[in-house]
């Protein structure tokens, strides 16, 4: 009978023979003797991290920069470029940084183009640079505020990873990590555009994610919660207390992130130990948006 067959145990020397089978199948020795902290290795990884001069692009900058990577760093403001270049030079990786308004579209290829020439093929695109319009909704919001936000947090994360992807897609090799938000999961009746735009994020990150698959480009997203920076800085004054108070209880860990602690999971995107990762959102939140 067939099924006292399948019922019967395995004998021991059958499963002997199995397990001598499995001893001996081909083992990547190479793969199993690398350290597995070499995976998070961004040596002679060429990084450019939008909005570096600020808050959160600042940390990142200086994180992968400690990793190994050469840096570029893309800001308006040329003495807050200069600054964190200085930094950035401290940590002995090659940098640079662009003055470049991302919201200038003609800005975009010069821009793409010069930190190719200076630095070669760019493996990591980190679109971090944003501005908010704390308008309080869309009874007040303006058609020029909404446009300059839509611009910065989405169509520029758009344009330049365009560019970005078709070099990577030719190397079959990149990484592009875009900045989403708590805003990302919610809505917002203070910024309504910043959140469309970062709600669009999720989505422009998952089509990306498909589209490059096939090239082993992986895109993915990191959703900061509330991180102290000059972006947040009006949430925490006096008139918005109430506001900061309900950030704090909503959050089980009950206080404000620090810019730093953003940088393992952009070092996890930007290497090789996520290279089977693509299409994620990675909330770093503090708990904010499991409530
Ligand atoms: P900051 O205001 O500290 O930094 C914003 C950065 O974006 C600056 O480096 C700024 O440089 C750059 N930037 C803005 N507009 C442009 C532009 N047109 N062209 C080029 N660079 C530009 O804010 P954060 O560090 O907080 O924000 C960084 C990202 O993180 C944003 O996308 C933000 O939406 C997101 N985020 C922040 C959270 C937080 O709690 N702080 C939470 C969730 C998401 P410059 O002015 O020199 O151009």
């Amino acid at each position: 009978m067939t099924g006292s067959l399948i019922l019967k145990p395995a004998r021991w020397e059958d499963r002997a023979l199995l397990y001598s089978l499995r001893l001996s199948a081909p083992v990547n020795r190479k793969e199993h003797k690398m350290h597995p902290m070499k995976l998070f290795d961004l040596n002679g990884r060429v990084v450019i991290v939008t909005g570096g001069n600020g808050g959160i692009g600042r940390s990142l900058a200086l994180g992968v920069a400690k990793a190994g990577a050469s840096v570029a760093i893309v800001g308006r403001n040329e003495e807050k470029n200069q600054q964190v270049l200085a930094e950035l030079g401290e940590t002995g990786s090659p940098a640079i940084a662009l003055r470049v308004d991302l919201s200038q579209r003609d800005q975009h290829g010069p821009a793409m183009q010069d930190i190719e020439r200076q630095m070669g093929p760019v493996d990591v695109l980190i679109n971090n640079a944003g501005i908010v319009s704390l308008s309080g909704g869309i009874l007040q919001e303006s058609a020029e505020d909404w446009d300059n936000v839509i611009e910065t947090q989405l169509n520029a994360v758009f344009l330049f990873s365009k560019l970005a992807a078709r070099s990577m897609a030719e190397r079959k090799t990149g990484k592009i990590i875009n900045i989403g938000s708590m805003y990302s999961y919610f809505g917002s009746a203070v910024a309504p555009s910043y959140s469309a735009a970062k709600g669009a994020i999720v989505q422009l990150t998952k089509s990306m994610a498909i589209e490059l698959a096939p090239y082993n480009v992986q895109v993915n997203a990191i959703a900061p919660g509330w991180f102290v920076t000059d972006m947040t800085a009006p949430v925490r004054s006096p008139e918005l207390k109430e506001m900061n108070d309900e950030i704090l209880s909503r959050t089980p860990a009950g206080r404000w992130g620090k810019t730093d602690e953003l940088v393992g999971t952009a070092i996890f995107l930007a290497s090789q130990a996520s290279d089977f990762v693509t299409g994620a959102m990675i909330p770093v939140d503090g708990g904010y948006s499991i409530r």
